[in-house]
């Protein structure tokens, strides 16, 4: 072999015993010995990789993971993929189950992207219908009178109003109708609740946020436990190009191993935080599902373990005091995203949910004076001292 050669050639790699930690695989595609191994493994005969955007160990194991963390305690297995994105679970999971058209039956507080992208999807043939999904009468009239819902999507907490719909009664009700339920689980993550345990068909993840932890990555997941389903949204996921890639799946995993201690550490900070708020003078209000008062006491009691790290509030005195109390920061950060170890502070109407006409903003309850928090693991008196002299 000519030099020019070999320096082509990778080297022999040893695997001698395992490494302790999965290994970041970093490759596009996947060796056959011969030509009868490629066509099985492409015919799923025999298991094996074929190209990254099909799947990857590492971004395999990460799919496995959450979908373990998801199904824990089901007497089924559940499954997983691994997305580029939040965005790229959720409209992957959407375009796959409302294939030739049909109607989303949803609620308006949604994350912006979501809610932008269901605008988005009418022009493509798919409807949406918003509602309060908290109100059974509502959401039993919408199913009721319109025979092509297809899929309830549900955030619960909700983003930035942290309201929580019920998820067995909603399941129950919409498959009743013949709809599937669809919950973005980004805000409670499986530490605080599991969807498929109470009857929804599939989870969806942005894990930037809490799974990963570390605000070093963006990627998302879809999770279900019906072997079927999982099928529909093969198609898609591959050919959209929505898969996730093995860099950020490998993040994930490493976030992952501290997500129960992280999570308890968050709602410990947060609940202190809800509590010094509600007693603020210049604070009109608070939304955390940890505060006694919350409207959906009931639901929240019933299938959440802990109640999360976010919350949200409004600044007594409207837009021109949240803005001066946000400017005034100085230990919490201002940036739009959340679930990071260190505390994060956004502005709904002018941040995550700009592109949301302000008639139609101030309808689903976001409000200009309104402020969301994600709640670090920082040592708590950093952050409510923080508050209190930006709050002034
Ligand atoms: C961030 C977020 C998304 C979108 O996820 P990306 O990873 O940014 O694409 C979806 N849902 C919720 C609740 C989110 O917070």
């Amino acid at each position: 072999m000519k030099l020019s050669s070999l320096v082509v050639r990778d080297p022999k790699v040893n695997h001698y015993n395992p490494p302790h930690q999965v290994p970041l695989v970093a490759a596009s595609s996947f060796v056959f010995g011969s030509i009868e191994q490629g066509m099985d493994i492409f015919d799923g005969k025999e298991a094996g990789h074929v190209y990254g955007r099909f799947g990857n160990p590492t971004i395999d194991a990460a799919a496995e993971k959450i979908a373990a963390l998801e199904g824990f305690g089901m007497d089924k297995p559940c499954y997983g993929l691994f997305c580029s994105s939040g965005m790229a679970a959720i409209a992957t999971v959407l375009l796959s189950l409302c294939e030739g058209g049909g109607t989303v039956l949803t609620q308006g507080d949604l994350y912006g992207g979501t809610s932008s992208l269901l605008d988005d999807l009418s022009s493509r043939g798919i409807r949406r219908i918003t509602t309060d999904l908290r109100n059974t009468e509502k959401i039993e009239d919408c199913l009721a009178d319109c025979a092509d819902i297809c899929v309830v999507y549900v955030e619960t907490p909700s983003n930035p109003l942290l309201r929580c719909t019920d998820l067995e009664y909603l399941s129950d009700l919409a498959h009743h109708y013949g709809a599937l339920v669809v919950v973005d689980n980004t805000f409670a993550t499986p530490i605080i609740q599991q969807p498929l345990r109470l009857g929804a068909d599939v989870v969806v993840h942005s894990t930037t946020k809490y799974l990963n932890g570390h605000g070093t990555g963006v990627a998302g997941a879809i999770v279900c436990h019906d072997e079927a389903l999982m099928q529909r949204f093969l198609p898609t996921y591959r050919l959209f190009g929505g898969s996730g890639n093995p860099w950020d799946a490998w993040m994930v995993l490493n976030g992952l191993k501290t997500l129960a201690i992280r999570m308890e550490r968050h709602c410990e900070n947060a609940q202190q935080v809800a509590s010094y708020l509600c007693n603020h003078s210049k604070v009109a209000a608070v939304h955390y599902p940890g505060l006694a008062g919350h409207t959906d006491c009931g639901t929240i009691r019933k299938q959440m373990s802990m109640h999360g790290g976010m919350l949200s509030f409004e600044v007594a005195g409207g837009l021109d005091a949240a803005m001066a109390f946000m400017n005034r920061l100085k230990f919490c950060t201002l940036t739009p995203t959340l679930g990071d170890v260190d505390t994060l502070v956004l502005h709904p109407a002018t941040m995550s949910h700009r592109g949301i006409p302000r008639e139609q903003r101030m309808t689903y309850g976001i409000k200009d004076e309104l402020v969301r928090v994600s709640v670090g693991i920082e040592a708590v008196c950093d952050i409510l001292g923080d508050l209190e002299q930006a709050i002034g």
